[in-house]
């Protein structure tokens, strides 16, 4: 039954959720909340301006523009002092916290404009349709920031009933608490919904940059780092090397044994990279049968050190499914990708011209 579907797969997202760690629960909140902004944004924007449209028909409840027309226009304050703060502060925290800046603005000029009306009759339905607002904000916020403002909501329903008196006050109570706890409950499955999204684009991220192959990174990450001229996390500081790598005379093995062996060399060659790497180095295979390494905290020196250890280790491996020896280049990263890729491609080149089976430093 689709229902029951429904809500195995709510439940298995759900579960997902809970056992995110603090870390992992940021980014994707983050990643939620940069995906929606921009819509809930809109909505909020527009929703306050259609409160000015109220004007009139306070105009027909006090048979007079004044004096509600001051709390109905102070409206734009709420909106102009919105769009400044995400201007100038537009990381995720902020922009959640000045969506229900903007949804308690509203709240608080139609409550200023209720209770300069001689009749407030119409609150509770203003105040339960509010409710349209915090479900929207519910699209960029966390579980716990629409508990915390359902919790502040009825507060100001509390606190201002004092001197608004609300022709249904016990009404509006009694419609506000399921309201709240409804929201909190959708956005619970919302939540979960991004999950799915969010776990969905993380597949094919991955499975963008993953040669099938060998699973290490593929061109598309080359070319990414090349296009932005930079590799995630690193600073100006860092000493960076890279390498180029590519099997001897690897036309032959698969003449001889097969494009099968010829596939679990190349198979075997990227899991070691992978093993002998460190995590945050990247291993891309560029071509065929050559990879590019590029190692990271890593002077030219110590990159030529352990290129020649692992073409020692790949020369003499008891493991590999097929004896094979490797050619590599390597060289320091000078500033610029492209040219550092240029130019270990050189080293490459010339280790493969002086008798292959050896690392070439330029
Ligand atoms: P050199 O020592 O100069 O590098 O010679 P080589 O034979 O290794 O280089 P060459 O460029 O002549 O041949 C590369 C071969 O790699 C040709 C191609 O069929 C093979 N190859 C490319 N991709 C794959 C693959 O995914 N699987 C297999 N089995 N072979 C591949
Ligand atoms: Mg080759
Ligand atoms: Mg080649």
């Amino acid at each position: 039954m689709r229902i029951i579907d429904g809500v195995r797969t709510i439940a298995s997202l759900l579960k997902d959720l809970f056992s995110m760690s603090a870390d992992e629960k940021k980014d994707f909140y983050r990643s939620k909340c940069l995906y929606y902004q921009g819509i809930v944004e809109l909505s909020l924007v527009v929703a306050s301006l259609t409160t000015l449209c109220f004007i009139y028909s306070d105009y027909m409840i006090n048979g007079s523009l004044f004096p509600t027309i001051i709390p109905r226009l102070s409206i734009l304050l709420f909106i102009a002092a919105f769009f400044i703060v995400t201007h100038f502060c537009s990381n995720p925290r902020t922009m959640i916290i000045m969506d229900y800046f903007l949804g308690h603005g509203m709240c608080i000029t139609a409550i200023w404009t209720a209770y300069l009306l001689v009749d407030n009759s119409n609150s509770a339905t203003g105040i339960i349709i509010v409710n349209l607002i915090w479900m929207v904000i519910a699209y960029v916020a966390t579980n716990r920031d629409t508990v915390i403002n359902g919790i502040i909501y009825i507060a100001e329903i509390y606190i201002t009933n004092l001197f608004v008196h609300y022709s249904n006050y016990e009404q509006i109570l009694a419609l506000e608490i399921p309201c709240i706890a409804g929201i909190v409950l959708v956005n619970y499955v919302m939540t979960a919904f991004y999950l799915d999204h969010y776990r969905m684009s993380q597949k094919l991220e991955k499975a963008l940059v993953t040669d099938p192959l060998t699973q290490v990174y593929n061109r598309h990450l080359l070319e990414r780092i090349i296009c932005n001229n930079r590799i995630r996390n690193s600073t100006p500081d860092d000493q960076i090397a890279m390498a180029m790598l590519d099997i001897d005379d690897f036309k032959k093995i698969n003449d001889e044994n097969g494009h099968y062996t010829g596939d679990l060399a190349l198979m075997y060659l990227g899991k070691k990279l992978a093993s002998e790497t460190h995590a945050d180095d990247y291993v891309i295979r560029y071509g065929g049968e050559e990879f590019v390494i590029i190692l990271r905290n890593c002077a030219v020196t110590d990159a030529c050190a352990r290129m020649q250890q692992f073409r020692t280790d790949i020369e003499s491996a008891d493991d590999a499914p097929i004896h094979f020896t490797i050619s590599v280049g390597v060289t320091a990263y000078n500033g610029n990708y492209l040219q550092t890729l240029q130019r270990v491609d050189q080293a490459l080149y010339k280790a493969k011209n002086t008798g292959k089976n050896k690392v070439i430093v330029i």
